[in-house]
């Protein structure tokens, strides 16, 4: 079987602590550049301009600071709902950069990505209505041998039991939740601006995750990585009730019987 490393939320926080240290160093570098000159322009510019890029470094500070917060205490703080879009747009691109310096492989930032990710989603729990909440699948769940094609209709299976499908099929069924599954980014996109979801339990890999998360902001996307036995993309499985462990978190009306 395929092993995944489990890097955690240690390499993230390190990862966000480094990133902002890098930016505020960026903005001091900023100010001492054009001191001299700003000086000659007027007296008070560069006392000015300090000021701006302490407000500036403060707010970065502050970001990073209260996302991580955020993560070690798992309970929100002032502005808390921001931190996810300051996470996905400015954090991850960062940090992968920083990474990728410190010879940090890929999928362990992807990895530590998505659970603080989840984290963060966690916070709206109990929040969501059944129709509310769509289930994404890929289509690498649905056992290689089966003719049926559900990409436009996922009823077309016939529940034989034969591949993980039918077990979320019911699960969608029972909790009264939507579901689709999607044969790339593309058709995940379109499938979301159709059924226009609040909330997205999505299973995939973690690279497809990671993209699906940026790419969908920001509408939150709850990741669970899929296991592959058989290598990427081919037969592969997902934790049942590790989903609907999350269902349950994140609906605010008990399953309907
Ligand atoms: S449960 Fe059976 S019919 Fe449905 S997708 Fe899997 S193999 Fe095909």
């Amino acid at each position: 079987m395929e092993t995944v490393s489990n890097p955690g939320k240690r390499l993230f926080i390190g990862l966000i602590l480094g990133t902002s240290l890098l930016l505020c160093l960026v903005l001091v570098v900023l100010w001492v550049i054009p001191f001299i000159g700003l000086q000659n322009i007027h007296p008070l510019a560069s006392g000015l301009l300090a000021v701006a890029l302490l407000a500036l470094g403060s707010m970065i500070l502050w970001s990073s600071i209260g996302l991580v917060l955020n993560i070690l205490l798992s309970r929100s703080f002032p502005l808390s709902s921001r931190f996810r879009g300051i996470t996905i747009k400015l954090f991850l691109p960062l940090m992968t950069l920083l990474g990728r310096l410190f010879n940090i492989p890929r999928d362990d930032i992807r990895l530590s990505f998505i659970k603080v990710n989840n984290e963060l989603v966690t916070s709206e729990r109990g929040r969501f209505q059944p129709h509310e909440i769509l289930l994404l699948l890929p289509h690498c769940l649905q056992n290689s041998r089966c003719p049926r094609r559900l990409t436009y209709d996922i009823n077309h299976c016939k529940r034989c039991g034969e591949c993980p499908l039918d077990g979320l099929i019911g699960l969608a069924e029972t909790y009264g939740i939507r579901i689709a599954i999607a044969t790339g980014g593309t058709i995940a996109r379109r499938i979301v601006v159709q059924n226009k979801p609040k909330l997205i339990i999505a299973v995939a890999c973690a690279r497809d995750l990671s993209s699906g998360i940026q790419d969908t902001y920001p509408i939150p996307v709850y990741g669970v990585l899929n296991q592959r036995p058989f290598g990427p993309c081919l037969d592969t499985l997902v934790d049942l009730p590790n989903i609907e462990a999350a269902l349950q978190r994140f609906l605010a009306v008990p399953a309907r019987s």
